[in-house]
């Protein structure tokens, strides 16, 4: 998927602020954050939701859930706390069609912009 702006910041066509990387999955800035924490973690795989991913293939969602892990505890996270979102579809305002998953931190509880 050449035209996929999150393939092209894989590949590094388009920049970004990475904060994580692994063999699998990559994690970044997200571009207007909303929370003082907001970081998006994606497989290297292209896949278009998360419905998409786990048809092609499901130890796609563990290797991301396990990179978001590892960064919350990293980072220390886990005790303050963070929530870990995905979009689907329109009508849940997913405006990029590669499937990522939002990390929000940093602030109290109802403070995420959800
Ligand atoms: P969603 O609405 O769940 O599809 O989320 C897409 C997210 O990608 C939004 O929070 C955007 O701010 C973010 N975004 C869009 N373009 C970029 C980019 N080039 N770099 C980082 N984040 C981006
Ligand atoms: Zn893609």
């Amino acid at each position: 998927m050449s035209e996929c702006l999150f393939c092209k910041i894989i590949k590094g066509e388009i920049p970004a602020t990475k904060i994580f990387e692994d063999e699998k999955v990559i994690g970044f800035k997200d571009l207007k954050p909303q929370a003082k924490i907001h970081h998006l973690f994606i497989h290297k795989e292209h896949t278009k939701n998360l419905n998409d991913l786990i048809a092609t293939d499901p130890s796609q969602a563990s290797e991301i859930l396990s990179a978001i892990s590892r960064y919350a505890d990293q980072e220390k996270l886990v005790e303050p706390g963070y929530r870990v979102v995905t979009n689907i579809g329109p009508h849940a305002g997913q405006t990029v069609f590669h499937t990522h998953f939002h990390l929000l931190a940093g602030e109290g509880r109802g403070h995420f912009g959800s």
